[in-house]
This record gives C-alpha cells, sequence and structure tokens, in this order.
C-alpha cells in the first residue's frame, strides 16, 4: 500500500501547506502545566488556572501578532479555555485565519538499560482523543520525541523507539485529521561540535523518514520541527551563517521534498539567536524545496513574559514585546531581517546558558566563521 489516502488527505494537504506560508510560522504555546508552572515561577507568578489563561490570552490577542502566525500549539487545557470576556480561544485563532494545534504525547520515559535515553508516552488511546481535538477544532498535531548527544549517544535503540513512536503517532494523526508535526528534538547539552550535531541529527532524521514511509504516511500532510544543526551548549559558539549552512545541508540530506514546511524548535537560544539563524538558512543559496519557518516557544514569549511579570499594567508593554518578536520571525522567514529587535531588553540572553552575549560572540568569530562558509559552500556546490 502506498502512503494514507483516507478521507481527510486533501484536508491535511492544505493544512499542512497553510502553516508553511511564506512570513508565517508557529506559536508553540504548548507547555504542560508543570512547564509553564517553571516559566510562571520565573516571573514569581502563582500556577493557576487563571494565571496560565491569562497569559494565553495575553499572546493570543496581541494586536498585529497573529498576522505572522499560521498556527498555535495549544496544551489541552487551553484548548478549552476562553478570553476573559468569554470568546473560546479557538474562536480567537480561527477569525484570524491562524489554525489551532495541540500537543497530543504524554512525556518521556527513561528506556531500559541506555543512559538516561528516554522515549514517548501517549500512543493508548491516541486515536480517540485526536477525535475529540477535532471535534473541539484542533487542525495540527505535536509530539516530541527526545534524544541526546553523548559518547555513545544516541543509541541505536533510542533512534528506532522514537523514530517508530513518532510514525505511529504521525498515521493516527492523519487518520483522525490532524497534521502531525513531527518533533526528534536533539538536545542541545553537551560539548560536541557542530559535526557531530549534523551527522547525529542526518542519522535521527533518516530513521524518522524510514520510519514514516514504513508506516504510509502522507508526507504532504505533515510538517518537520527539528533542533537547529549547532554546536552543544558547552562548545565554542558559531555563527548563523555556519548553522544555516550545516543545517541546510542535514535537510537536504534526509527531508524529502514532498514535507511542505519544516519549523524549528528553539531548543534554549536566545530570542535573537533563534531569529538570526532562521534568517540566516532563508539567506542561504541552494536546494531549499520546503518552506523554513518556526515553532518557537520560548524564543517567541521569553522577553514577553520578562516584561509581563504577572501585572495587569505592563500588560500593553508585554504584548509590544511579542508583536516585535513576531515581526522579527515573520522576517526571518523571508530572509528580510535586519536586526532591528535586536535592541529590546533580554532578547539576547541566551535561554539556556546564562549570560551569553551574541554581538561579542559574533565578533571573536567573525574570522573563523567566514573560513568555515567558504569551505562548506565550496564543498556542497552552494
Ligand atoms: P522551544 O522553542 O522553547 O524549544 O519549544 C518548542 C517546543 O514546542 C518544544 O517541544
Amino acid at each position: 500500500m502506498s502512503a494514507f489516502t483516507g478521507k481527510y488527505a486533501d484536508e491535511l494537504i492544505a493544512n499542512a501547506a497553510s502553516i508553511g506560508t511564506p512570513g508565517k510560522g508557529i506559536l508553540a504555546a504548548d507547555e504542560s502545566t508543570g512547564t509553564i508552572g517553571k516559566r510562571l515561577a520565573s516571573i514569581n507568578v502563582e500556577n493557576t488556572e487563571s494565571n496560565r489563561q491569562a497569559l494565553r490570552e495575553l499572546l493570543f490577542c496581541t494586536p498585529g501578532a497573529l498576522m505572522c502566525i499560521s498556527g498555535v500549539i495549544l496544551y489541552e487545557e487551553t484548548l478549552y479555555q476562553s478570553t476573559a470576556a468569554g470568546k473560546p480561544f479557538v474562536d480567537v485563532l480561527n477569525e484570524a485565519g491562524v489554525l489551532p494545534g495541540i500537543k497530543v504525547d504524554q512525556g518521556v520515559v527513561e528506556l531500559s538499560g541506555t543512559n538516561g535515553e528516554t522515549t514517548t508516552q501517549g500512543l493508548d488511546n491516541l486515536g480517540k482523543r485526536c477525535k475529540k481535538y477535532y471535534d473541539a477544532g484542533a487542525r495540527f498535531a505535536k509530539w516530541r520525541a527526545v534524544l541526546k548527544i553523548g559518547p555513545t549517544e544516541p543509541s541505536q535503540l533510542s533512534i528506532q523507539e522514537n523514530a517508530n513512536g513518532l510514525a505511529r503517532y504521525a498515521i493516527i494523526c492523519q487518520e483522525n485529521g490532524l497534521v502531525p508535526i513531527v518533533e526528534p528534538e536533539i538536545l542541545v547539552d553537551g560539548p560536541h561540535d557542530i559535526e557531530r550535531c549534523a551527522d547525529v541529527s542526518e542519522r535521527v532524521l533518516a530513521a524518522c523518514y524510514k520510519a514514516l514511509n514504513d508506516h504510509h504516511v502522507l508526507l504532504e500532510g505533515t510538517l518537520l520541527k527539528p533542533n537547529m544543526v549547532t554546536p552543544g551548549s558547552d562548545a565554542k559558539k558559531v555563527a548563523p551563517d555556519v548553522i544555516a549552512v550545516y543545517t541546510v545541508r542535514t535537510l537536504q540530506r534526509t527531508v524529502p521534498p514532498a514535507v511542505p514546511a519544516v519549523v524549528f524548535l528553539s531548543g534554549g537560544q536566545s530570542e535573537e539567536e533563534a531569529t538570526r539563524n532562521l534568517n540566516a538558512m532563508n539567506q542561504l543559496k541552494g536546494k531549499k524545496p520546503w518552506a523554513l519557518s518556526f515553532s518557537f516557544g520560548r524564543a517567541l514569549q521569553a522577553s514577553t513574559l520578562k516584561t509581563w511579570g504577572g501585572k495587569v499594567e505592563n500588560k500593553e508593554k508585554a504584548q509590544a514585546a511579542f508583536l516585535a518578536r513576531c515581526k522579527a520571525n515573520s522576517e526571518a522567514t523571508l530572509g528580510t531581517y535586519k536586526g532591528d529587535a535586536a535592541q529590546a531588553d533580554g532578547v539576547s540572553e541566551s535561554l539556556h546558558v546564562k549570560d551569553y552575549k551574541f554581538k561579542l560572540l559574533d565578533d571573536r568569530l567573525k574570522i573563523h566563521r567566514a573560513e568555515l562558509v567558504k569551505d562548506m559552500k565550496k564543498q556542497w556546490n552552494l
């Protein structure tokens, strides 16, 4: 049998393509109750339903922001929430032409016999949950698999298990009308260099697309959400154009042109760093048969959250911060970002390593970067 041809096939293709509309990307606002609790704790706000609702309303109702957004990933609680005035969030999004999405995985558990590697849970009853979410207005889904880079990681077991889990999830979503976002996140943690991240990313993505094919997933009705190819968090940083060359090369080698869009996660990069890296990819010449866009969580929300601080009187300022990031990332999907959102408070602060300042590193790496890019371009005829 070939790829999925069930009743939702045309709708899946149309919705996946619409999420990949140039100039737009995804807001990942699907933090679980535990994760959003950590974000709220960082601004001394209690993790209550009303505070979670207030934060999500602030984001979704920022004037102008949804023009830069094609989809919003929600957590189950948020899918059923409304604005303070009583309008369902799903209606707010639909009226702005934004597709509501839903996180359907149920977190990770350790794979026995490995060095802390994991598999993602949530396949039991997934079909029933997808149907329920579709009825509530969701049109796409997210499932996060997590892999790590270590001396002997990721293991073959972890690569195979996570690829198979993503593929099984993807076909269940398609059977129920949801576009699956396939997210094999390779964590940035570690001292490895960019070459190693590229090598691991290639192996993981190749395994994922083999599994998706084995499970008869309709690739035109899917999206890929990968990590960008970068050095590890404890290694020397490299500049956006180097990250762009390595990331695009990795995708060229593994992601079929049938996939309409690649929507990157930000994975602890600073807001500005994530935007500049995406911008560099879209400026790069060469074969890019997919839209290259964003599905950022932290890199769209960090400065907004800080500016808001849970206080009603800061709402407008916080919305201005959010709009600035949305616009910057929208421009980055077109390769036209000029760096004009870089001056705002906190946007260059790494969300993974404290005190990382982009500009200083940029200056320091100028020579190294120029050499590397020249080398890479020659090697891959870019
Ligand atoms: P970050 O952009 O904060 O990595 O989150 C995106 C996401 O949805 C991870 O699953």
